[in-house]
């Protein structure tokens, strides 16, 4: 039975990397969905029939989980992402966090101690980045969901507490390692592993947020791979390395699209002071409606569309495959420019569009895309905002300085979907929308895209 076990372990660890390689390609990312499932139903039939259970248990367990996730799945939309992640994570966490303290009550350390040094060691990291994982998503989707203020909250001395706390939780995690059998010390290393993730995210923005979640993702997949080691369960280990690395890669690539440090989004309290000089003055800008931008798209051999959190406000991606459709009918060449962090998660745009069956290859990305922009005769921004702002390149002053964005500026005409002049994620105006060449086009993303639908037709011959 045991090396039936570890065939179905290998097969179902083989899975979960074909997922992750599968997964990096919107073409066979569905396949990499599928390997990953049959790997996690792989592994859990394993296990069942590799030990002894209690099955009560196990269907209770079940049951409750299922009660509280198939829910969720259905009514979370598309735009709560990032907070169900989160959540997910916090579940995650605390169950690696549970089954450590149960593992060390359990083998409840005597003298004669089963805890060995080096499990005892796995078994303290487990919990330790289980426990800070569990508060920190919490705080992470209470501060997306706006349920707690999402500006950073700082104090006097911030870093230093947090720094204290957290090497007070180390040293009482090896002293523990050390003398297993200082039970006692168990409650107080897990309390202060609990606060600290609570103190952890205090001092980050809600703009931080989603850097932060795919760094708790790691943690949470350390933890599980500790659980690993404190279980002796192989393919726990593989499954927690492939997490654990996959959060840190994903949240790297986020600070570099927002060219940002670890340290800064960490410790750098981003968004609480927007040192926003208020312009006095009202600046001049144009609008058009959409018959007028019909007439303009029409007249353009080459598009470059740029899609941005608005697309997924508006849910608009459907009525902008019709839009596409009709312009590629009248032989404009219709482009699609996907910014790295556009949207509120990475891949967040290359979703919305594979559900309306958009073809991959016209989604380009920046670095390819930023050179065809002089070249283009119309860039067509719908609900994107800091993801175009040429302050990035130019103003030394700006929060959003030295992100690299894509160069929608330099197209012959621009012409921008959204609701107002109101500012994106980052607060801060936009110059874009007062350039000369830029037409503003006021509306919901799917009831402007579909008028402009309407209004092509209309116009053949015209
Ligand atoms: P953005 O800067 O947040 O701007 C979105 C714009 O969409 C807003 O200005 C809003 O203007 C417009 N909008 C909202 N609802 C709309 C609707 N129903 N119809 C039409 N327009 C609508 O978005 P972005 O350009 O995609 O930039 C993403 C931002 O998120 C960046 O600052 C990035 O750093 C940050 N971020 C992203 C990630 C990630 O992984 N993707 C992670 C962390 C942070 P109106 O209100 O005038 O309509």
């Amino acid at each position: 039975m045991d090396s039936l076990v570890s065939y179905i372990y290998i097969i179902s660890g083989a899975l979960f990397i074909l997922s992750l390689k599968w997964m990096n390609s919107p073409v066979s990312a569905r396949r990499g969905v599928f390997a990953g499932e049959a790997g996690m139903l792989l592994a859990i039939g394993g296990t069942l029939i590799g030990h002894h259970h209690n099955w009560e248990w196990i269907l209770a367990a079940f049951f409750i989980g299922s009660a509280i996730g198939v829910p969720i799945a259905y009514i979370m939309p598309m735009t709560a992402v990032p907070q169900r992640t989160a959540m997910s994570h916090a579940c995650g966490a605390l169950a690696a966090a549970l089954v450590g303290t149960a593992e060390f009550y359990q083998r409840q350390p005597r003298a004669d101690s089963e805890l060995s040094g080096f499990v005892m060691v796995a078994l303290i990291i487990e919990t330790l980045l289980g426990f800070l994982t569990v508060t920190g998503s919490l705080m992470a989707m209470g501060k997306l969901q706006e349920i707690l203020p999402s500006r950073p909250m700082t104090y006097k001395n911030q870093n230093l507490i947090n720094a204290v706390l957290f090497t007070i939780a180390i040293l009482l995690g090896v002293r523990l390692i050390m003398v297993p059998t200082d039970t006692v010390l168990f409650p107080i290393f897990a309390g202060l592993s609990l606060v600290f993730g609570v103190l952890l995210l205090l001092p980050i923005g809600g703009a931080d947020m989603p850097t932060v979640i795919a760094l708790l993702n790691s943690y949470a997949g350390l933890s599980a791979c500790a659980m690993g080691f404190v279980l002796n369960n192989h393919l726990l280990v593989i499954a927690g390395a492939l997490d654990g690395s996959s959060g840190l890669i994903l949240s790297i690539i986020m600070c570099k699209a927002m060219n940002r440090s670890f340290t800064n989004v960490l410790f750098g309290a981003f968004g609480q002071i927007q040192a926003s000089v208020t312009r006095t003055e009202q600046r001049a800008y144009r609008s058009a409606s959409a018959e007028e931008a019909a007439a303009v798209l029409e007249a353009a051999s080459s598009v470059i569309i740029v899609p941005g959190y608005g697309l997924a406000v508006a849910q608009a991606q459907h009525k902008i495959r019709e839009l596409f459709d009709s312009l590629m009918k009248r032989g404009i060449d219709v482009k699609f420019a996907i910014h790295p962090v556009a949207g509120r998660m990475p891949g967040h745009m290359n979703v919305l569009l594979a559900e309306a069956d958009i073809p991959y290859d016209r989604l380009v990305e920046m670095d390819d895309i930023n050179g065809e922009f002089p070249q283009c005769d119309v860039a067509l921004v719908i609900g994107a905002n800091d993801v175009t702002n040429p302050a990035a390149r130019s103003d030394k002053t700006s929060p959003i300085y030295g992100m690299p964005i894509l160069d929608v500026d330099r197209a012959r005409t621009v012409m921008v979907i959204k609701r107002s002049m109101s500012p994106g994620f980052a607060g801060i105006d936009n110059d874009l929308y007062y350039m000369d060449k830029t037409l503003m086009l006021f509306g919901d993303a799917k009831a402007f895209v579909g008028e402009i639908v309407k209004e092509l037709p209309a116009r053949v011959g015209a």
